[in-house]
């Protein structure tokens, strides 16, 4: 948690997949971001789908894979719990545990997250304001759970050709208004690889404490969210990018 606090003056990079679909994937997810100096792999194994009959995560078994990775590598889990019935299980192996976007409103996923000895990642839901995102963290610290992360995954808006509208005022209002660590995720605000690397270089100039990018190593293949996953070369330009970006904001990439 000391790596987002902050006064750590740290710009910490989550970046993997969508979904944690193989081993051979999370291998080569894996041996290419840590190469790059990544030490936070995120990936989903119970996926909230907005379909019916998709890929929905391959459950306890994709946390195995995911652990046993992220060890190779020396790696930190950041993985999602979307339901009461998982935590323990999720809490197990993840580093850090993620409440997505469409679970921000689940007060009984929130106060259970309060009972954590873990950090957490709240993800604002789409259509929550700043202010409602606040009031979702209350419910996790009332089980005093302070180790909070808010991240900025986009809110929906009138445009709709892009997937999300990034919502760079609303990070803002965050850092001046609470002491929380603020992440944003670039790629399901975006929904397109074309925009992620420059969203995200946005959101690192504005001082952020770190940031959640989806990297697949074949993209046009992955079974969820394939539009907006940065491929490794992809990523690894951007990782360079962000290097004098972050500098300039008087912070050192992690
Ligand atoms: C995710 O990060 O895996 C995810 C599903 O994103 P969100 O909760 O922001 O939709
Ligand atoms: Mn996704």
């Amino acid at each position: 948690m000391e790596d987002f606090n902050r006064n750590s003056g740290k710009t910490t990079i989550i970046a993997g997949p969508c979904a944690v679909e193989s081993e051979e994937q999370m291998e080569r997810v894996c041996s290419c971001l840590s190469s790059l100096g990544v030490k936070y792999l995120r990936g989903g194994c119970f996926k909230p789908r907005t379909k019916v009959n998709t890929f929905r995560g391959l459950g306890g078994d994709g946390l195995k894979i995911m652990h046993s990775a992220g060890n190779r590598y020396g790696m930190k889990i950041v993985t999602e719990v979307r339901d009461t019935a998982h935590l323990d299980i999720v809490a197990e192996y993840a580093d850090i545990v993620q409440i997505g976007a469409k679970s921000m409103y689940d007060n009984d996923l929130l106060l259970a997250c309060g009972e954590l000895k873990k950090p957490i990642i709240i993800k604002r839901n789409f259509a929550a304001t700043v202010k409602d995102v606040t009031n979702a963290v209350e419910f996790i610290l009332s089980g005093g759970n302070d180790e909070v992360i808010i991240c900025e995954r986009g809110i929906r808006t009138f445009e709709s050709n892009t997937r999300f509208t990034l919502d760079l005022c609303g990070v803002a209002w965050l850092k001046e208004h609470t002491d929380f660590p603020i992440i944003v995720d670039p790629s399901h605000a975006m929904g397109f690889r074309y925009g992620v690397a420059d969203l995200a270089r946005a959101a690192v100039a504005m001082g952020v404490e770190g940031l959640m990018v989806e990297v697949h190593p074949q993209p046009e293949k992955a079974l969820s969210d394939s539009a907006q996953q940065l491929d490794l070369k992809m990523f690894g330009e951007l990782y360079e990018s962000l290097k004098p970006i972050v500098s300039a904001v008087n912070r050192k990439i992690n």
